[in-house]
């Protein structure tokens, strides 16, 4: 990438609430690091129960209003909003990478993916329909679907911009006022776009942003009897407790984003520059942090070596870096320490108790920021600490070869996720034995991960439940009334 970005040195570090500013009820704040050189980006104001219950109390003053607008006026406050966006592309890209850590070219994709679906969801506002029924002469059956009133929506730290977005935009255009939790690790792009939430005009209340901890912000939304929908993207451990609390409270609808560990199946017929290419980006994308990675590589005996041989091509090209000091790094550090000494627990694990066959990298880049190599370890066995949880960092894992096409399902769907699945090859029914056959929410064929504004997207198994994008993510924030309704006059 040869544009030059501005290192952002002036950051929104406040909560945002009733269309304000403010401090937290505690005065508490959240350190915010810089994950390639370990310093302090800023201080944020910490939000806890007290903050989310203002939040609520905004959110239910605002939804008569919100939900009550013609929805065409949903359309151009959410349309502003992508343009406003638009308008500050550059300032939000450097601020993500900034953040999180991902590469200026990595934000780039995620920015542009905010606004384009920030328009896709304006689109829908007034697109929401019900049904009629075929009844009798006398009678009319029709369904209505309104929204639910506050939503509460809680986001990772791995897009962090666009997880939230895939939530607030979807609910918004339905009516819906929110009370948005952005990951505590990387709140700093969600501030910033309250900022053109004003500027956008949106109605004070409509739009609440309280960051804060998992166990006290988290925990008062989804513990709160005020709330009847959450929508949650994280870890399948949060996503469990997160369920607890709907049941322990007043059963608020629930959906569920959360881990994976998608299998990557070579057939022999693969074009093997086109399998390494999806191998390799299926995993390393997002220094492996993204949910539906392709972690778990299944080669084909024949091809197996040939493919190895390739993966080493894809490691010369790498350019590791802070993006602000090292021009084109194409792999950032991990997001923090925690998730730093999570993913090299896995590496020591791997080479020291499993003593797995460690084919490149295996271990921490430099002596400052949270950076790890891409690693590759080969001929792992499916029983594998590695083949079987999510690692969450740049660790790909290539299982021993496989023989036959039945075998190599079975082995794909060993595993409690269900997020995605990847195939590379050339035969159309090897395709459709593979889809119909594999449990998982998203399919990539002969291509890495992507996420189309239109395509449904969620998890087979432990991977979750409900859908973002598409009409189904809509529908996920509207709820359904079916009316019998018998003329009071009899038709003549
Ligand atoms: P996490 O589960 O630790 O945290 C996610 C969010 O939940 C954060 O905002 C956190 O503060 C909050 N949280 C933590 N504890 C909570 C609690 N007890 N109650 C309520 N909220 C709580 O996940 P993470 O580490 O931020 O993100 C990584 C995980 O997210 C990975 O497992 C990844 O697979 C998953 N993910 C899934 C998708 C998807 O669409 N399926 C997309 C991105 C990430």
């Amino acid at each position: 990438m040869s544009k030059v970005y501005q290192k952002p040195t002036k950051f929104q570090t406040k909560l945002f609430i009733n269309g304000k500013f403010v401090d937290g009820a505690l005065k508490k704040t959240i350190p915010v690091i810089n994950p390639a050189t370990e310093e302090l980006i800023c201080e944020i104001a910490e939000a806890t129960e007290q903050d989310v219950e203002l939040a609520i109390d905004a959110a239910e003053a605002s939804f008569p209003i919100w939900s009550k607008l013609p929805q065409r006026d949903r359309t151009e406050y959410l349309l502003k909003l992508a343009s406003l966006l638009e308008a500050n592309k550059e300032e939000f890209i450097a601020l993500e990478s900034l953040d999180n850590g991902k590469p200026l070219e990595g934000a780039t994709f995620d920015i542009n993916d905010v606004i384009g679906h920030l328009r896709y969801y304006a689109g829908w506002a007034d697109k929401i329909t019900g049904k009629s029924f075929s009844s009798l002469d006398q009678q009319i059956f029709y369904t209505r679907r309104e929204p639910y009133g506050v939503v509460g929506l809680i986001s990772p730290w791995n897009f962090p911009l666009m997880m939230a977005e895939w939530k607030y935009a979807p609910a918004l255009a339905a009516g819906n006022c929110i009370v948005l939790k952005p990951s505590e690790v990387t709140p700093l792009t969600v501030l910033r776009l309250c900022e053109l939430v004003n500027e956008a005009g949106f109605p004070p209340g409509v739009f609440n942003v309280v960051p804060g901890y998992g166990h006290v912000a988290g925990v008062a939304i989804t513990h709160s009897k005020r709330i009847s929908k959450i929508s949650f993207t994280g870890s399948s451990f949060v996503g469990r407790k997160i369920l607890e609390a709907s049941s322990q409270t007043n059963l608020k609808k629930v959906v569920l984003e959360l881990g994976g560990k998608s299998p990557v199946v070579v057939f022999p017929d693969a074009d093997l520059d086109k399998a390494a290419e999806v191998a390799w980006y299926g995993c390393m994308f997002n220094m492996g942090q993204s949910c539906d990675a392709g972690t778990r590589l299944f080669v084909h005996e024949d091809v197996y070596d040939k493919l190895l041989q390739k993966l080493k091509e894809y490691e010369q090209n790498v350019v590791i870096g802070d993006s602000f000091e090292v021009q084109n790094s194409n792999h950032g550090p991990l997001v923090s320490k925690l998730q730093f000494d999570r993913v090299m627990s896995y590496i020591t694990h791997a080479k020291e108790v499993e003593k797995l066959q460690c084919f490149m990298g295996g271990e921490r880049w430099g002596n400052k920021g949270y950076f790890i190599k891409p690693t590759i370890f080969i001929n792992v066995d499916d029983n594998s600490k590695l083949a079987r949880e999510e690692i969450f960092g740049p660790v790909l894992v290539v299982l021993k070869p496989w023989k036959t096409f039945d075998e190599v399902i079975k082995r794909a769907n060993d595993t409690n996720y269900g997020l995605a699945a990847y195939a590379v090859t050339q035969n159309a029914g090897n395709v459709e034995k593979f889809v119909r056959e594999v449990k998982a929410g998203s399919f990539y064929i002969n291509q890495g991960a992507l996420s189309a504004h239109q395509m449904p997207f969620g998890g087979y198994k432990e991977s979750g439940f409900g859908k973002d994008n598409g009409e189904e993510g809509l529908l996920e924030y509207t709820q359904l009334k079916s009316v019998y309704y018998s003329l009071p006059n009899p038709m003549v």
